[in-house]
C-alpha cells in the first residue's frame, strides 16, 4: 500500500502527514495483540473504546480538520488511509468512520461557530455523529422524505421518523436531512440535532453486523432544535449531501477492502496449515487457490480506484467515477472473499469466534448501504456511459 501512496501522492503538500500517519497507524496496531480484532467482531464494548481511545489519543480523527479548529489538516487521503489501515487489522470502528462522514457538510457549510461547537469536540472523541437520512417510505430516495423542521420564533420544531440508523445511541450529534416549510422541488436542508434533545426516541432494530454496532429507528416528536442547528443555506441540504456523497464513497470502500484483506490473510494463513488428506495443505488445491486469488487481484484493483478517486477529490477535481466504481468493486470482491473464508474455515467459518461471520455481514450490509449498488450502477450507465436514465 505504501507503494501506491508513494506513486499517487509523492507531489501532494500532505506527503509528509501521511508518511507519518502511516507510521502513527503501524504502531497503534503493534500496540494491539495479533487477533484482539476478534474480540471486537464478538462485541467487546471495552475493547472497542480501546480502539477509538487510541486513534483519538493519536490525533487521527482530526485529520481533514483544519489546524485553525486544532485538527490536523490535510485532505481525505488521512482518513481513507486510516480507515484502509485500520480495517486491515480489524480495527476499524464504525464509529469513527461515520463521525468522518457527517462532519464534512459541517466544515465546509457551517459558521465557524457551528464548527467549535459540533465538529471540534468531535476530533478528541467528546462527541460523536450519526447519519439520520433514511426514512422508512422514501428507502433511497432522498427527496421524497416526509420528516420536517417548522421555524417557530427562535426555533425549528421537528417531526418525523428515520430508520437503520447506525449507533444512533452512542452519538450525541446526529446529521439530520429533512424538510423545511420550503415548498420547492428538492428542497432539503440539513441540521445537527442534540440526539438527547427531548421528543427524540428511538428503537433497536433485530439487524447484526460487526460488534456492538447497533441500528435503531429514530422518532421525532415536536423537538426543538436550536436556530443554529441549520447548516449553511435552508433548502440547499440536498446540494451539501450530494457533495459529500464521493467522499462516503471512498471513505466506506477503505473500510470495506480492509476487510477483504483481513479476511484474505487469516483465510490463507488457515488453509497453509489446515493438512486433512496426507501432508499436503488445503492451501495447495487449485480450487482454493485460485478463488482466493481471483479476489485478491479484484481487491487490489478496487484499491486503486479508490486511492485515484481520493487524489482527484482531494485535488479539487470530480471524483465521482472513481468514488462509485471503487464503492461496487470494493464491496462485492470483499463479501465474495468472506464467504470463500467462511467456506474455507470448514464448520469453523461458522463460529462467530473466529470473525469471518462478522466480517461477512458487513461487506453484505454495504452492498446495500449507504447506498445500494444498483443506485451505484445506475449512475455508472448514466454518467459514465450516456445512457438514459433508468428510475
Ligand atoms: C447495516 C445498515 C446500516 C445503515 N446505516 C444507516 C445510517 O446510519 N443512517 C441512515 O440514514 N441510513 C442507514 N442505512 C440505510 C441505507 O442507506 C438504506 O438501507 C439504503 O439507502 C436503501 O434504502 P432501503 O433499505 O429503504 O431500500 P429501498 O430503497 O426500499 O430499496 C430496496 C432495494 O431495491 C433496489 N433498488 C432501489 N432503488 C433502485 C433503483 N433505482 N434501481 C435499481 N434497483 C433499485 C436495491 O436493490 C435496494 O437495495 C443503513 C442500512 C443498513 C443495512
Amino acid at each position: 500500500m505504501r507503494d501506491i501512496i508513494d506513486s499517487l501522492f509523492a507531489g501532494s503538500e500532505h506527503h509528509e502527514l501521511y508518511m507519518g500517519v502511516m507510521e502513527t497507524v503501524e504502531g497503534m496496531v503493534r500496540d494491539f495483540p495479533q487477533d484482539a480484532w476478534k474480540r471486537k467482531m464478538v462485541g467487546d464494548a471495552q475493547f472497542e473504546k480501546d480502539i477509538l481511545q487510541a486513534v483519538y489519543d493519536a490525533g487521527l480523527m482530526g485529520l481533514g480538520v483544519s489546524e485553525q479548529y486544532g485538527g490536523m489538516g490535510g485532505g481525505l487521503l488521512g482518513q481513507v488511509l486510516v480507515t484502509d489501515m485500520l480495517s486491515q487489522n480489524g480495527l476499524a470502528s464504525m464509529g469513527a468512520v461515520l463521525t468522518g462522514f457527517c462532519r464534512e457538510p459541517l466544515l465546509n457549510h457551517g459558521t465557524a461557530e457551528q464548527i467549535e461547537k459540533y465538529a471540534v469536540p468531535s476530533i478528541s472523541g467528546d462527541k460523536a455523529f450519526c447519519i439520520l437520512a433514511t426514512e422508512p417510505d422514501a428507502g433511497t430516495n432522498t427527496f421524497n422524505i416526509a420528516t420536517k423542521a417548522v421555524k417557530q420564533g427562535d426555533k425549528w420544531i421537528l417531526n418525523g421518523q428515520k430508520t437503520y440508523v447506525t449507533q444512533a445511541a452512542d452519538a450525541d450529534y446526529g446529521f439530520l436531512i429533512a424538510k423545511t416549510g420550503l415548498d420547492a422541488p428538492g428542497a432539503l436542508s440539513v441540521f445537527v440535532l442534540d440526539m438527547k434533545s427531548p421528543g427524540v426516541e428511538l428503537q433497536e432494530l433485530n439487524i447484526r453486523t460487526m460488534g456492538t454496532e447497533k441500528q435503531y429507528s429514530v422518532f421525532f416528536d415536536d423537538v426543538a432544535m436550536p436556530a443554529d442547528a441549520l447548516i449553511g443555506e435552508e433548502g440547499k441540504g440536498g446540494k451539501y449531501m450530494f457533495a459529500g456523497l464521493n467522499a462516503e464513497r471512498l471513505i466506506i470502500s477503505a473500510l470495506t477492502l480492509g476487510m477483504s484483506d483481513l479476511a484474505l490473510r487469516e483465510t490463507v494463513a488457515y488453509v497453509n496449515e489446515r493438512q486433512i488428506f496426507g501432508k499436503a495443505p488445503v492451501g495447495s488445491y487449485q480450487g482454493v487457490q485460485h478463488p482466493l486469488a481471483q479476489c485478491k487481484a479484484e481487491t487490489e484493483a478496487a484499491r486503486l480506484m479508490m486511492y485515484q478517486g481520493t487524489k482527484l477529490f482531494d485535488e479539487g477535481k470530480d471524483a465521482s467515477k472513481y468514488a462509485n466504481m471503487a464503492k461496487l468493486l470494493s464491496s462485492n470482491a470483499a463479501n465474495t472473499m468472506c464467504d470463500l473464508a467462511i467456506q474455507f474455515h470448514g464448520g469453523g467459518g461458522l463460529d462467530e469466534d473466529i470473525g469471518m461471520l462478522a466480517l461477512w455481514r458487513t461487506t453484505r450490509a454495504i452492498r446495500i448501504a449507504p447506498i445500494n449498488n444498483e443506485m451505484v450502477l445506475n449512475y455508472i450507465a448514466q454518467h459514465c456511459m450516456g445512457m438514459p436514465r433508468s428510475y
